[in-house]
Parts: structure tokens; sequence; C-alpha cells
């Protein structure tokens, strides 16, 4: 058996891969048991100098990663770029910080000496999604190689290249044989690695659909897990918002990306009495994004990544449409010719009920809602299933803050579009998953919190 790289923009076969046989991924699993073994010792010094390395070697290597990414899975150059330098900065803060994160707190108790120490959890999965096929990876392995873990990566089956490049550049960042893995493997094999005794924790980035599938089984294996699952995130725009800035910010909010983020906007909740000015401003914008050959630098919206997900959103923009209730500006159609590529499109007077609103639309379309006043908006943007970013539009930040307890999500970003950074935690709640990744609350979340007790 084999999986091919497909180069959405040319609908060209890349290369392809031969599948791990049982006995490869055996040694692979071995390998990265015994590697963890010797780093759990191994001085933090010495692991955030491996941090330093790798965030080096991404940079060396900058264009070459970029080009890819863009080859496999259709993203604009520029944002490939950008995505090698945020996994390179992200790199820096754990080896910043890591040590920081990672002492060990002294608690006063009935005790001569109590503390808390950090140990690492073992060797982690983590499952992973193409759509930033190196940034979903180091976002989970800097703090988890910092905290003395071992990452065994199962990627996405449509970006095997970036799956062994991330590989290749921890090694040759001087990672120690087998620390960093790998696997090139078939989702139906995951349910046995869950369970090998080797593997002591999950990680997900992916669909609703496999987090509940994946959360099942390492429930059932008594695994620790995270999973950043999907989302629909509501764009609010309240009548007394920068209405022209609230536009032009939402535009790159839902379009980064070819709209295949779990944290893009999709959901554009607009207060009525605003709502023509900011339609009309956001088609503005959306009419100049430039779709075409990922690989030029200007262009902004590239294909797709794979045919079935343009398929797939297609029926999506066409069940919101037989509503009657919708009209649609722009696209609405895949584009004809070579390549998975989907026109931006925007749909107008969208309402709870409609697919656009009740599903995750991971691709270039924008669902526009008319709320009647601010509580409506609210209860607009919480009437989903998912709970993972919002963005709140206003000039009243008195306001601002009593609003954003008032939305169910992970996040919410006021005067601004949802960005995960090195930072600040990052996770959903509800369908979006659980667990936090980033900052110190996400290093914590793969080390077993010890407490040492002395008489
Ligand atoms: P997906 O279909 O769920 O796939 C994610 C990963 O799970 C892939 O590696 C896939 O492997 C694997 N997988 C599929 N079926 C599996 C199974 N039965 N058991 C174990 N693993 C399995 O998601 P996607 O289409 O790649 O990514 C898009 C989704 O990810 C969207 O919903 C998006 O919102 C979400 N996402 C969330 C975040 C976040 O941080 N919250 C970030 C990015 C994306 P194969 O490729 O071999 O099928």
């Amino acid at each position: 058996m084999a999986i091919t790289s497909v180069n959405p923009a040319t609908e060209q076969t890349i290369a392809t891969f031969e599948i791990d046989t049982p006995e490869q991924v055996e040694h692979k699993l071995e390998a990265a048991a015994r590697a963890q073994r010797e780093w759990r010792r191994t001085d933090i010094a010495d692991r955030t100098a491996l941090l330093t390395r790798i965030a080096e070697v991404l940079r060396e290597g900058k264009e070459e990663y970029a080009q890819v990414i863009t080859a496999e899975m259709g993203k604009p150059i520029a944002e490939s770029r950008a995505e090698i330098e945020k996994c390179a900065v992200t790199l820096d803060y754990y080896a910043e910080h890591a040590p920081k994160f990672l002492a060990n707190e002294r608690v006063a108790s009935n005790a001569s000496e109590s503390a808390i120490v950090f140990d690492p959890l073992g060797v982690v999965l983590a499952i992973m999604p193409w759509n930033y096929p190196f940034w979903q990876f180091f976002r989970f392995a800097a703090p988890a190689l910092a905290a003395g873990n071992a990452p065994l990566l199962k990627h996405a089956n449509n970006v095997p290249q970036s799956a062994l490049a991330v590989e290749d550049i921890v090694r040759r960042a001087g990672a120690p044989e087998g620390l960093c893995t790998t696997l090139i493997i078939d989702a139906k094999d995951v349910a046995a690695l869950i369970d090998d005794d080797r593997v002591a924790a999950v990680t997900l980035t992916g669909s609703t659909q496999v987090g509940r599938i994946v959360a099942s089984q390492a429930g059932k294996a008594l695994k620790k897990q995270v999973l950043e699952l999907g989302g629909s995130d509501p764009f609010i725009v309240l009548a007394d918002a920068d209405i022209q800035e609230a536009a032009k910010v939402a535009v790159k909010a839902r379009f980064t990306n070819v709209g295949q983020s779990c944290v893009n906007a999709k959901r554009f909740i607009v207060q009525e009495s605003v709502a023509d000015e900011f339609v009309a401003a956001f088609v503005d914008h959306v009419s100049a994004l430039k779709v075409g050959d990922p690989t030029e630098d200007d262009t902004n919206i590239g294909p797709m990544a794979r045919g079935n997900l343009r398929d797939e959103l297609h029926q999506q923009v066409l069940r919101t449409l037989e509503n009657g209730r919708t009209v649609l500006k722009l696209g609405g159609a895949p584009l004809d010719g070579p390549g998975f590529y989907y026109p931006p499109t925007v749909i107008d007077q969208v309402e709870p009920g409609d697919t656009a609103f009740d599903e995750e639309t991971f691709g270039p379309v924008a669902a526009i809602i008319r709320a009647r006043d601010v509580d409506h908006a609210i209860e607009l943007a919480n009437d989903t299933e998912y709970g993972l970013g919002a963005a709140l539009w206003t000039q009243d930040l008195d306001l601002a803050r009593r609003l954003t307890r008032q939305i169910d999500a992970g996040a919410v970003f006021v005067n601004g579009m949802v960005a995960s950074d090195a930072r600040l935690p990052f996770g959903g709640i509800k369908a979006s998953g659980y667990g936090r990744e980033l900052g110190d609350y996400g290093l914590r979340e793969f080390v077993n919190i010890k407490t040492v007790w002395i008489g």
C-alpha cells in the first residue's frame, strides 16, 4: 500500500510513499520509547538547546520548506513562509521559557519539605491535520520536547512530504535517534497505537468527528489526551464598531489559509443597523482578493487542499441556498480547469438552521448573519455546537469586557482576529475539544504534576 502527495493546484502526483510495515512501526515505537527514557534524564539546558537548533534549521531552510507546504496542500507561498517563521518563533519561546515553566514549585504543608515537580509522560502520539502541516506539529512538539517527551507523529495522509520533513528537521538539529518519529500509516492503524503500552498520551488536531473516535479509544485505554477540533467561530460586529476596519480584518480572518483554519471566522454576526455598510465594505475587500497560482507571491487564494474537501464545501453552499432566504454574493461554484479552486463566496441573510450557520465550513465561504441587538448577537454567537474562538468588535471596552465572559469559546479577541500566539493558551470547549496548547498551560498538558513530600 502507498500514499501519494498530490499538488492541489495542478492535480498532479508529486510523490508516492510506501506505508510502513508492521515491523517498521514496531521498530519506530521501540526506538521512540528507548530515546524518551534517555531524553527525560537529559538536562533541561540541553533540551532547550535542541529547540533553538530546530528553529535555526527551520529558518535556514525556510524557502525549501515553504515550497513543500505550498506544493502539497496549496497554501499561498507567502503564508507558507509565515508558517515556518511562526514555528521558529514558538520554538524560541519555549527554549527561553520552558526552564521557568518546568521549575520545581515549593509549597508549604505539614511536611518538612514539599514541592511540585514536572516529569514527562513519555511517548506522545500526535495525530495531525494537513492545514498547517508544520505549525500544528511544532506547536505541540516544542513544549513536549522541552518537557522530556518523545513525539510520535501520524500526520494527515495528504501531506507525507511535510510529515517526513519535520522528522528530518528535528534529526538534523541534533535530536537523539528515535526521539521524534514520523509514522507513515493508515488512519485505521492508529487505534492499535493508542492501545500500545509504550504510548503514554495522545494529542489530536482534527475534525470533531475523528475527535470522538480518538477520545473514546484513548479513554478506554486511560490515556491522557488533548483534542483540538473544529470550530465555527463568530465574528461579532456591534453598531458602534469601526465598521471599515472590522470589514478589512474580517476578510483576513475568513480567507487566510484559503479558509481552511479552525480559527478562521466563519459566521459574521453583524448588528442590523450597520449590516449593509459592513457587507458592502466586506464584499469590496473580498473582490480584491487574488485567486490563482499559490506559488506566486501576491496570490491570496490558492486551491483547496483536496478535491473531496472542495466538493463537501460546495454541497454546504448549495444546501444553505436551498433554504431560499439567502443572497449569494461572489463565487458560489467550483472554478473550471485543473486545481481544486473554490472562489471566495459570501452568503448574506444566513440564519440558524442554515447549513452555513449550523456546520463548520472549512473553505473560502463567509456567512453573514444579522442580529437585532447586542443580546441577540451573543445568543447567535453561542448558538453552535463549537466553542473555539470568537472575535468581538465594539468601541465600548467596558461592554466588551463584560461580553467576553458571556461568549462560549476558548478565546475571545476584541477588535482583532483570532490567532494563536506561543505566549497565550489555545484550545476550545464544547465540540471544539478540550485541553490547551501553547503558553505554560500547553506545556503542562503532557507532564506528570508530581507531589514530592518529605517528612
Ligand atoms: P481529520 O479528517 O479529522 O484528520 C485529522 C487527522 O486524523 C489526520 O491525521 C487523519 O489521518 C487522522 N484520522 C482520520 N481518521 C482517523 C481515525 N479513525 N482514527 C485516528 N486518526 C484518524 O481532519 P482534517 O480534515 O485533516 O482537518 C480539518 C479539521 O481539523 C477541521 O475540522 C478543523 O477545524 C480541525 N482543526 C482544528 C484545529 C484546532 O487547533 N482546534 C487546528 C486545525 C484544524 P488521514 O489523513 O490518514 O485520514
